[in-house]
């Protein structure tokens, strides 16, 4: 298999590139390699679809620096195109395009050259954004949710055709089935979309009965969504083809779910590594011994060694979040903060005294350090 091209290198700019020249950049080849100017050139169609691709990555902050950070994987688990072998397919790339130019610049000035990709089929549905709250732990790991949301679906009575089974559409009186109608401006001559078909160039003859014509139905929609272990706070999927229906059987929209994930009372999250503060009492860090540390997989033991400095930080290897690139999964990272006692019994406050008593200068090394940086402030 090929090994998929670096975006910025498809756009032929450089990885600071402002979002003007990735834009300036994305339409000067577009236009180049658009189908309609190279008809039957496979090339060219492949070059429109990599760009087309590359712009939409690129173009959006979010899968930006997604894609900065962990590359054509860090997308796989967003949709279609991004990390896996296929690139965007045509339908895709031609909405990318259309996205940026708009489809004015079709009616004044491409009217002939772009007009063929008109009456193919109705409009595109609209996108779905939803938002997803997700615990700590399902980020760090992964996890499957089902969403029901209330959307314009696919009518299942004419599979979106808007015709009543069995019923054929007829050519379209207005225009006689061209889609087209032409008109005389001045010295030009346009070309327009027919409005009686919407540029079909036919007609419902026998309307659907259930949803009477309009090819979709609002419903609820039970919707799978499948997120992948590394996920973070702000990270959009995005679900091919599950927004809005298109009118008249037109391509869908997509979902995008925004995942929030909610903080966790013990751990903080830095990338792939979980980090956590964990109390010890100051005779443990002075003697050493065995701790019990929380982890995302449960309870873990935690060696202490003796003389252990407030602050110091253990590293427990692969107990932290999932990589997204697959890279298995970080270090949890323990900081222990020593405690001391509080509220001494008259006993424990005599032997402690005897315990200061005897302990020297040298045994509190960061305290001797200390001690003598100040002396040599005050002789000076
Ligand atoms: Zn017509
Ligand atoms: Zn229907």
């Amino acid at each position: 298999m090929a090994e998929k091209k670096d975006y910025y290198e498809v756009l032929g700019v450089g990885k600071d590139a402002a979002a003007e020249d990735i834009k300036k950049a994305y339409r000067k080849l577009a236009m180049k390699h658009h189908p309609d100017k190279n008809a039957g050139d496979k090339n060219a169609e492949e070059r429109f679809k990599e760009v087309a691709e590359a712009y939409d990555v690129l173009s959006d902050p979010q899968k930006r620096q997604t894609y900065d950070r962990f590359g054509h994987a860090g997308l796989s688990g967003i949709g279609a195109g991004y990390g896996g072998f296929a690139h965007f397919d045509m339908d895709e790339a031609l909405r990318t395009f259309s996205g940026v130019f708009g489809d004015s610049i079709f009616d004044s000035f491409f009217g002939d050259i772009f007009g063929r990709r008109r009456g193919t089929s109705g409009a595109r549905g609209s996108d779905l954004r939803y938002d997803l709250t997700i615990t700590f732990e399902e980020a760090a790991f992964g996890t499957k949710k089902e969403i029901a949301l209330p959307k314009a679906d696919l009518c299942e009575g004419c599979r979106g055709s808007g015709s009543a089974p069995g019923t054929q559409r007829r050519v379209c009186p207005q225009c006689g089935g061209s889609g087209q109608m032409r008109s005389v401006q001045g010295f030009f001559s346009i070309q327009r979309t027919c409005n009686y078909c919407q540029g079909m160039g036919s007609i419902i003859s026998h309307p659907c009965p259930v949803c009477a014509g309009a090819g979709r139905v609002r419903k609820r929609k039970t919707i799978s969504i499948t997120i992948p272990g590394g996920i973070e706070h702000g990270d959009t999927l995005r679900v091919q083809g599950e927004g809005e229906a298109g009118e008249r059987g037109g391509p869908p929209g997509n979902l995008y779910v925004v995942i929030g994930v909610e903080p966790h009372p013990i751990f903080d999250r830095h990338g792939d590594e979980v980090l956590c503060e964990v109390p010890i009492p100051f005779g443990v860090a002075a003697l050493g011994g065995e701790i019990e540390v929380p982890t995302l997989d449960g309870k873990a033991r935690l060696k202490i060694p003796p003389g252990t400095m407030s602050g110091q930080i253990f590293r427990l290897k692969g107990k932290g979040i999932v990589n997204r690139r697959g890279h298995g999964r970080g270090d949890q990272h323990v900081r222990v903060i020593v405690e001391t006692p509080q509220k001494l019994s008259r006993h424990q406050r005599e032997l402690l005294e005897r315990v200061s008593e005897e302990l020297g200068e040298k045994q509190y090394p960061r305290t001797a350090e200390f001690n003598a940086k100040v002396s040599k402030l005050t002789n000076k």
